[in-house]
């Protein structure tokens, strides 16, 4: 059976970096993008290949959108050199940043950061990669808790999130027809460099968090990285336009 190439954006560290490892232990094959961590991503390419696997990185800021025509041209080439293939498998829209400011004191640069990043980014570039995922490919988004839970200081950063879950269930309807499925998975807090890696290094609010969920503690990026690659198999193959939520349990 030929390998399955998935593509995850913002794969240099945290939550993104976790999932290429699941997914390479699963026998995926891996097209990671960075932003700031070249180094980083090429390390772990070097990381993916001592699992046994293939891996290329490529550089990518989701929030240019003027740049994806060159990035696809770019997978193009990859898919070709590297694999001998026109199409890969699955697309992870995970990239994005963490803004933490109050409604009221939420500026507009704060605003168009974040939905430059978080949903213009992903609209327009799963619109442009389209045409290079394969039928039967899968689309997962990745979306937060506090797209549901209101948790004050996260208004425009949960907006986004909650415009991607609303994104999921569209695709999910359009893209049936070619049999790809469009899931979005919406993480509890995780220690990662995420919002200045506050979850991880503030042992006052790692404890509060942990006490809002049911198995009393908070995320590692194992949690999440494991439930992307249980989201990609072919045994998750009749789940689609779902929102998952992997949090332990919070505020239940
Ligand atoms: P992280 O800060 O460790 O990693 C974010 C990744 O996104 C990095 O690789 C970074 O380079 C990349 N990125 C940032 N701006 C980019 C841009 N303009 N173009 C391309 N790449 C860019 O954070 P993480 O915890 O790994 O977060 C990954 C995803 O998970 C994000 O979408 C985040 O909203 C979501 N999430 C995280 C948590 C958490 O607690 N860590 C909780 C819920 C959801």
């Amino acid at each position: 059976m030929r390998s399955n190439i998935v593509l995850i954006t913002g794969a240099s560290r945290g939550l993104g970096k976790n999932a290429a490892l699941h997914l390479a232990r699963h026998g995926h094959d891996l097209i990671l993008t960075y932003h700031s961590g070249q180094a980083e991503a090429e390390a772990l390419v070097g990381e993916l290949q001592a699992l046994g696997r293939q891996a290329v990185a490529l550089p990518l800021n989701v929030a240019d959108s003027a740049s994806f025509d060159a990035f696809a041209e770019a997978v193009r080439a990859a898919l070709s050199e590297t694999w001998q293939r026109d199409s890969f498998d699955a697309l992870v829209n995970n990239a994005g940043i963490g803004v933490h400011a109050a409604f009221a004191e939420t500026s507009e640069a704060q605003f168009d950061q974040l939905v430059n990043i978080q949903l213009k980014g992903p609209f327009f570039l799963t619109q442009t990669l389209l045409p290079l995922l394969a039928d039967h490919g899968r689309i997962l988004n990745v979306s937060t808790g506090l797209a549901r839970f209101a948790l004050p200081g996260y208004a425009a950063y949960a907006a986004m999130k909650g415009g991607i879950e609303v994104l999921t269930r569209y695709l999910a309807k359009e893209l049936g027809g070619r049999g790809i499925r469009v899931n979005v998975i919406a993480p509890g807090a995780i220690e990662t460099d995420f919002g200045g890696g506050a979850v991880r290094d503030n042992a006052q609010l790692n404890a509060a968090i942990a006490g809002q969920t049911a198995l009393g503690r908070v995320g590692l990026p194992d949690d999440i990285g494991g439930a992307i690659a249980m989201l990609l198999a072919e045994e998750s193959g009749w789940i689609n336009a779902q929102r998952i939520e992997v949090s332990g349990g919070m505020f239940v």
